[in-house]
């Protein structure tokens, strides 16, 4: 039985009515309350009394990472300060990151989201949840807590990091259920072995895993190194954080909370709907948020939905798992990173040409991104210190703009690629990146 059956199995045509009635109110709260929305609509003609079908909604303009920069921290925002509970921003560290916001209505529901994903993936009262996202700012960690919370299941919030404690609480408190990032999960595994400790021993059973692209392959990894079932949760910060889809035991895609996301594939190039069951990108709308209601957020993922009745009797559509994404962001070990920040702060540098490679590599089970940048020509005939003291004034502004540790290596001027056409600068040799 789904946590909320009422929502999650609600015949169509009700569910569809639902959704309506939760748009034009989202339509008619962002329009009285958000002027970024009220001149879109504005400039478009359109207002809440042009909504009469579901389908209207491409009607309505579709909002950008952008725009949530250009209005940032709080522009967007749709309740004054004194009704929102809590702020969390993005990952992602172009510039300025992406502000989420809640009223306590939005974080109850966030709780029910995810108490709804964990339900559908078997944990219980009894279980013991080993919850390694990262608290803080971050969506996952508090996000997966409260749903951990909601279901009456038992918390270890430890967060992200001490990976030897990770081990060896799993062990003390027979911890049941893990949640991490899939490439973290297999660094505790790795930990676990070089502690002469054999997960698969130990009474861990699940793991919940999302935040970053990952694969089938890497699925069956995790589960063969843990003896566990490895489930695939998503969301974004900018919908709120995790428990948006999930997957039921069928495992063929993830159930779209679609009472408070309306899901939409668009092709990227034209922004129409894409026929049915073909690959776009996804477009999410809030149907329930109050603090934060966005609308038609282009979330630059690919999947496509899955074109068939789940046999676990959970109505809400299917979509498949992210292929990767329309833009080129990376996602550094779950960490967002454009190459465009790292080419700006390059060109503001005397000590480099303005080339340079981007590549990311799998060392161990973690990402790794390696910086190629020519040195100028007086760089390079300098000695070896002076050539190291440049890799590492790159290496430490990495650390401290973008918080992610990466690999610098100047190589010989003129030995980098020069292309003709369109500049191939990011290398992802990862096994599972489509990108
Ligand atoms: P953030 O807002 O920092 O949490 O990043 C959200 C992005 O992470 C999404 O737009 C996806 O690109 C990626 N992401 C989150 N969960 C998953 C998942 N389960 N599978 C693939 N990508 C994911
Ligand atoms: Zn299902």
């Amino acid at each position: 039985m789904p946590w909320n059956n009422e929502f999650e199995c609600m015949p169509l045509d009700e569910l569809r009515k639902f959704q309506l009635e939760k748009l034009k109110e989202t339509v008619e709260w962002v329009t009285a309350r958000v002027p970024f929305y009220r001149q879109l609509f504005q400039k478009k003609g359109i207002s809440a009394d042009d909504i009469k079908n579901i389908k209207d909604i491409v009607k309505l303009p579709f909002t950008v990472k952008n725009d949530l920069r250009d209005n940032y921290p709080f522009g967007i925002c749709a309740v004054p300060i004194k009704e929102a509970v809590r702020i969390h921003t993005s990952s992602g560290t172009t510039g300025k990151p992406v502000t989420a916001l809640y009223t306590e209505k939005d974080v109850n529901d966030w709780s029910e989201c995810v108490a709804r994903c964990l339900w559908a993936y078997g944990v219980r009262e009894h279980d013991i949840v080993q919850n390694a996202y990262g608290y803080g700012l971050f969506t996952g960690g508090l996000g997966l807590h409260q749903g951990i919370a909601r279901i009456n299941a038992t918390a270890l919030p430890i967060s992200t990091g001490s990976t030897e404690l990770q081990v060896s609480l799993m062990q003390d408190f027979k911890t049941s259920v893990l949640c991490s990032t899939p490439s973290y999960a297999l660094t505790i595994a790795e930990k676990a072995l070089e502690m002469g400790i054999d997960i698969k021993r130990l009474p861990l059973r699940l793991g919940i895993f999302g935040a970053e692209p990952w694969s089938e392959k890497i699925r069956l990894t995790i589960e063969e190194r843990m003896g566990i079932k490895a489930m695939d949760i998503f969301g974004l910060t900018e919908m709120g954080g995790p428990g948006m889809a999930y997957e039921c035991r069928f495992q063929n895609g993830s159930h779209i909370n679609e009472d408070h996301y309306l899901a939409e594939i668009v092709n990227p190039a034209t922004l129409e709907p894409v026929p049915a069951g073909e690959k776009g990108e996804l477009v999410l709308t809030s149907l329930q948020r109050r603090a934060m209601p966005l609308i038609r957020f282009r979330t630059k993922d690919i999947t496509r939905f899955v074109e068939e009745d789940c046999p676990c009797g959970r109505t809400f559509v299917k979509m498949e798992r992210i292929s990767g994404r329309t833009d080129d962001m990376l996602i550094i070990n779950g960490v967002n990173v454009f190459p465009s920040q790292i080419e700006s702060f390059l060109l503001d540098m005397e000590e480099v040409a303005p080339q340079y490679r981007l590549i990311v590599r799998k060392r161990g089970h973690l990402d790794k991104l390696i910086i190629q940048v020519e040195a100028n020509k007086e760089i390079y005939a300098h000695n070896r210190a002076k050539r190291y003291e440049t890799e590492s004034k790159i290496m430490s502004h990495i650390k401290g703009n973008l918080g992610i540790r990466v690999d610098v290596r100047l190589v010989e001027p003129g030995t980098i690629e020069r292309s003709t056409g369109k500049a191939a600068r990011v290398v992802d040799e990862r096994p599972d990146q489509l990108r």
